[in-house]
């Protein structure tokens, strides 16, 4: 018999992280940070407007049966099919989707994260990466108003958060008002009537989770939202009335708590009377908005929040997080019960580590990054208040760039924001309807990335193209805004030029 021998010299097993590979992980992290510092010394503009076709060209050269010699080939390879051409989120020229730049201690976590390699489902695979975490959400639940039942886990972000509060939503509906175990026997008959109350602003995700859930996009009743976009009460109410008179099941409403485009928060409290009073499940999507949990200033503008059933928070879109790093928050920690289920080999119902297995609250995964530690290592080395200071400044920031854009004849501004994005298209004198406003601006939008000095974003609203700046970076100042402008009116006057015959 034929035994495979192993390589023993202590180089044979250099890649794999082991005591006896210290000076390799060295070697390897140091050059990895140096091509992080030349990210931040070389890319001086938010993109380098290569084209997909001039970047797949690079590609062709590699071929993964010639691995390369060292970490120095290695990572040039990386600068040049990634790095030199990555979108660079932290240049206060960069506003345009929900990415915020990021905090040093967080970066500095990643590297004990990665290393370390925990898994946050169970406690044998975490040990005190599980109390962080629920140390975290009970912060986060805390600073939401909920008491002390109220529960949660880190989530790969907004959108798995959002889906597991429906999906809570459709299964205590179906327990309480039905009598009907859905884990068991699948959706009760009456999810056809099964109705979910959102807005035309709800991010857009959640279409694909009815899907998912069996209930199908017409389970979406669409609410009407105010002049500044945000969902309307009144026709909240209106809206589970007429369901209701349909012979329809109202089961849930999603308050957006910032809104992907405008920022703006719907009316919670109201919004969370009606639920009460109907007796539906009441979800705050606050993936964007959690960021005013930060600043004293500002808090009030989520008062009510903390009458939710449940809650999303996003840290990687308003906490400065890495991605990823995002929770989902329960008011009782009974909800969860709701989808816990006994893997045998995972959490066997007799475990001793009673309420410290994570998985027991989470439905789409199981092995779990620790995420959590980078959001720990930010509050405990920077605290809350600083990190509120910057969100200050950003809120700030963006109420003096709208009333720039609504000062400026050149322009068209929709409304202004509670937090950070505005939506606005440029629309000088001569320019007549949307068709031709919507050829000019969305021309603006594509030469400003082709050219790559700043980076904003496209929004349909109503049927017609408008920019938009989402401004979440502190360091961006009113002057990197002037010039911004400057930026889209130079390529919307080329365009006019070029488009509308000269008068005779
Ligand atoms: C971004 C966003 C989401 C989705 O979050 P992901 O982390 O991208 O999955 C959900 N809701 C709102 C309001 C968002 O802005």
């Amino acid at each position: 018999m034929d035994y495979i021998t192993l390589p023993q010299t202590a180089t044979a097993f250099k890649d794999i992280f082991h005591e006896g590979a210290a000076e390799e992980y060295n070697n390897a992290v140091n050059s990895a940070k140096q091509l992080v510092n030349s990210f931040l010394e070389n890319n001086r503009t938010p993109f380098s407007g290569i084209t997909p076709d001039q970047l797949r060209a690079l590609f062709s050269q590699v071929d993964f049966d010639t691995p390369l010699p060292d970490y120095e080939s290695l990572f040039r390879e990386v600068e040049e099919l990634y790095v030199n051409h990555a979108t660079a989120f932290h240049l206060p020229n960069y506003i345009a989707h929900l990415n915020c730049p990021i905090v040093i201690p967080a970066l500095a976590a990643e590297v004990v994260i990665a290393a370390i390699n925990s898994s946050q489902d169970t406690w044998d695979q975490s040990a005190g990466g599980t109390l962080m975490e629920q140390k975290l959400v009970s912060w986060t639940c805390n600073e939401i108003g909920f008491g002390a039942q109220a529960d949660g886990v880190f989530t790969a972000g907004g959108s798995q958060s959002n889906l597991m509060g429906l999906l809570l939503a459709r299964d205590y509906f179906a327990k309480e008002k039905l009598g009907h175990d859905t884990r068991k026997n699948g959706l009760p008959a009456e999810a056809s009537r099964f109705r979910i109350f959102v807005s035309e602003m709800t991010h857009f995700s959640v279409q694909n989770t009815v899907s998912l859930m069996g209930l199908g996009e017409k389970s979406l009743v669409k609410v009407k939202t105010d002049n500044g976009f945000r969902l309307s009460p009144a026709d909240l109410e209106q809206a589970i009335k007429k369901e209701l008179e349909q012979g329809n099941l109202p089961v849930a409403v999603i308050a957006t708590a910032g809104t992907t485009d405008f920022g703006n928060i719907d009316p919670l409290v109201p919004i969370g009377e009606i639920a009460a009073r109907y007796g539906i499940w009441f979800h705050v999507d606050a993936a964007y908005g959690c960021g005013l949990l930060l600043t004293e200033k500002y808090r009030h503008l989520l008062n009510g929040i903390e009458r939710a059933n449940s809650v999303t928070t996003d840290y990687h879109k308003a906490f400065f997080q890495p991605i990823s790093s995002s929770a989902f928050l329960v008011r009782d920690n009974r909800y969860l019960e709701l989808i816990t289920h006994h893997a045998d080999y995972l959490n066997p119902q007799e475990n001793v580590f009673e309420g410290l297995n994570q998985i027991n609250k989470t439905i789409t995964q199981s092995t779990r990054r620790f995420d959590a530690l980078k959001l720990w290592c930010t509050l405990r080395l920077m605290g809350k208040e600083k990190l509120g200071t910057y969100i200050e400044t950003i809120i700030e920031t963006t109420e003096k760039t709208a009333n720039i854009l609504e000062k400026d004849g050149d322009f068209q501004l929709l409304t202004h924001s509670d937090i950070s994005a505005l939506v606005f298209r440029y629309y000088p004198a001569g320019v007549q309807d949307d068709v031709f406003s919507d050829k000019l601006n969305q021309y603006i939008k594509k030469e400003m990335f082709q050219e790559g000095k700043a980076i904003v974003a496209g929004t349909r609203v109503n049927d017609a193209f408008y920019l938009k700046f989402t401004l979440l970076n502190p360091l961006t100042t009113l002057n990197d805004i002037r010039n911004i402008v400057s930026i889209i009116k130079k390529h919307g006057a080329a365009f006019m030029k070029q488009h509308l015959s000269p008068a005779l």
